[in-house]
């Protein structure tokens, strides 16, 4: 029998749940729904959905390898629009472009994310910037210098002195740059010292005058790296967000299991202590929110995601 007491409480349960979008979709507990542009697929689909649910986030991109279409399906089917793909494959490999056109075939949306031990204008990451053209798709890109832990090796090299190179040979492509050396160069003061530059951003940097230059080229904010260059310079975060309004995207590259820290949030990276025990969607969608207005937060959380990957909002 329900008793009062009991009718109560269920009341006070129902008023206590967040507040629902008006699609009557996911809580929108960061005051606007908010897609993760860089998401790595995890194998059971259950765990995928925890860290999207825990996190407050509503749909988020897998990066997936272009054989793990099943996987991918997997996912997609157990949370109904909520997840979309992309697919990357070892572009040393001359069966990357049909892996690639394959996946984009099956219905992925994009490459990536592309991290490999290759240059950033070498001639296999130039085969996969001519074929996302071709298919139009972006591509995205890991560019890293600076080891994390002995003998990692390097990932796209060059960006700081080639990419502009690339930018200007594939008008066509549209690139969307992430990792360590892409969000380091904001500042002009970087020569590949760290993996994480600390201090006041002097103003001036490679990654700041490239996306200012051309229209090709897009930012995506995930990881310790993005995490890193937001923090630390408010006032230059302040400016750097307004001016690239339309061409940055808020991505976590997460793997802690629950949206809240648990487990380890950068997988074998030391030199990320400073996300440890951190769930990394929570901490720059922390940052975004007190660097911003509401309604570029909008665009940098939704809005540009949806536009770049043509899914209807
Ligand atoms: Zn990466
Ligand atoms: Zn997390």
């Amino acid at each position: 029998m329900l008793t009062r007491r009991k009718f109560l409480g269920a009341v006070a349960a129902f008023v206590a749940l967040p507040s629902v979008s008006a699609r009557g979709q996911q809580p929108d507990e960061w005051g606007s729904p908010v897609f993760d542009l860089h998401f790595h697929l995890r194998p059971r689909p259950a765990d995928n959905i925890a860290h999207l649910d825990g996190a407050g986030i509503t749909k988020a991109n897998l990066l997936s390898r272009a054989t793990a279409t099943e996987q991918v399906g997997a996912v997609r089917s157990a949370a109904p629009g909520r997840f979309i793909w992309f697919a990357s494959a070892d572009v040393s490999r001359a069966d990357s472009v049909d892996a690639l056109t394959q996946a984009i075939k099956s219905g992925a949306q994009g490459f990536g994310e592309m991290k490999y031990h290759v240059a950033a204008d070498g001639p296999e990451l130039r085969r996969a910037y001519a074929l996302a053209a071709e298919l139009n798709v972006p591509i995205l890109i890991h560019f890293q210098e600076v080891d994390h832990f002995e003998n990692e090796g390097t990932w796209s090299t060059g960006f700081a002195a080639k990419f502009e190179s690339v930018l200007k040979a594939f008008p066509k492509t549209t690139f969307i740059g992430h990792a360590d050396a892409f969000w380091a160069n904001v500042s002009a003061d970087y020569h590949n010292e760290a993996a994480y530059p600390s201090g006041p951003i002097a103003r001036g940097g490679i990654t700041d005058r490239l996306l200012g230059d051309y229209p090709n080229l897009y930012g995506d904010l995930s990881a310790n790296s993005g995490n890193n260059m937001l923090s630390r310079d408010a006032e230059f975060t302040r400016d750097f967000l307004r001016r690239h309004q339309d061409k940055l995207l808020f991505g976590s590259d997460c793997s802690c299991a629950d949206g809240h820290g648990a487990g380890v949030s950068q997988a074998n990276n030391p030199a990320a202590s400073r996300l440890a025990g951190k769930c990394v969607a929570r901490e720059t969608l922390t940052v975004l929110q007190r660097s911003t207005t509401g309604d570029i937060f909008r665009k940098l959380t939704w809005d540009n995601a949806h536009k770049l990957l043509k899914i209807p909002v």
